[in-house]
């Protein structure tokens, strides 16, 4: 199956539990939001997708598509097409983006396969038009004295030249004024159709409007507590998450 299978997800630091449960489907195609109050998880789940080692995986499975990729090296998990795009993004000194993102294609190559300048050329120059950005960007250096935005920007740079399967996306609207949010927003949905899946997380719905979920998810103390169509979302925008909360406590 094409799709993006958590089954019964547990996650820890250290000896503290902090993922509990987590059961998600997200077919291909399809956009699905996570959201939820701060400190419950919703990063966590995003940084053990992608094989972050602080974490400790203590039970479950992450499949992609019916392949379970927590036993996988990250680099295998990038040639099956997972990408992140970080809450906080890294600064690498001396690395062009250029050559960042050159470096990235190939990571995601079969061995032995090369990309090509005219591939490379090609995507950049869509992918800038797209980001209505300057060519001249790409011989900056990766992050170094970047403002928030272009930090966000250059990060659905990177997620348009890797044309991705999958996209897990972690609070990529922190911080961004309305422009910068229109910008990532258009971005992400010129990638969307048959062959995109994936995860935007989000404390706020405001960026919903921009990038409309196919499902909403909410996650309290590292569960899945509700689901529901982008009505949810408005939901929580306008009740806020007291009543989410409450929820849990009446289901235990
Ligand atoms: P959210 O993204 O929903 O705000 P997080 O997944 O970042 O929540 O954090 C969930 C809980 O796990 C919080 O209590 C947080 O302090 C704790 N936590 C997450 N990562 C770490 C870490 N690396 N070390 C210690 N505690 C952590
Ligand atoms: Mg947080
Ligand atoms: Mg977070």
């Amino acid at each position: 199956p094409h799709q993006l299978e958590i089954r019964n997800l547990h996650a820890s630091v250290g000896d503290q539990p902090i993922l509990k449960g987590i059961n998600l489907v997200v077919p291909r195609g399809e956009l699905h939001a996570i959201m939820g109050p701060n400190g419950n998880g919703k990063s966590t789940l995003a940084k053990v997708i992608v094989g972050d080692p602080e974490y400790t995986v203590t039970e479950g499975e992450v499949l992609v598509d019916g392949q379970n990729i927590l036993e996988m090296e990250p680099d295998e998990r990038a040639r099956l097409g997972v990408f992140l795009a970080f809450q906080y993004p890294v600064e690498i000194p001396g690395v062009t983006i250029a050559n960042f993102l050159r470096l990235a294609m190939q990571a995601r190559k079969p061995e032995g396969e090369e990309v090509s300048f005219t591939e490379f050329y090609g995507k950049l120059t869509n992918a800038l038009k797209t980001l209505d950005w300057d060519e001249s960007i790409v011989e900056r250096y990766l992050n170094e004295g970047f403002s928030g935005g272009e930090k966000k920007r250059n990060e659905i740079l990177q997620m348009l030249m890797l044309d991705p399967n999958y996209i897990i996306m972690d609070e990529t609207d922190s911080g961004l004024d309305v422009d910068a949010l229109k910008i990532v927003a258009k971005g992400v949905n010129s990638l969307r159709g048959p062959n995109l899946g994936g995860l935007i997380i989000t404390h706020y719905q405001r960026l919903l409007n921009y990038i409309v979920p196919d499902k909403v998810h909410v996650i309290v103390d590292g569960r899945v507590v509700q689901s529901g169509g982008p009505e949810l979302a408005q939901k929580l925008d306008t009740e806020g998450y007291d009543w989410v909360k409450e929820l849990t406590v009446a289901s235990v």
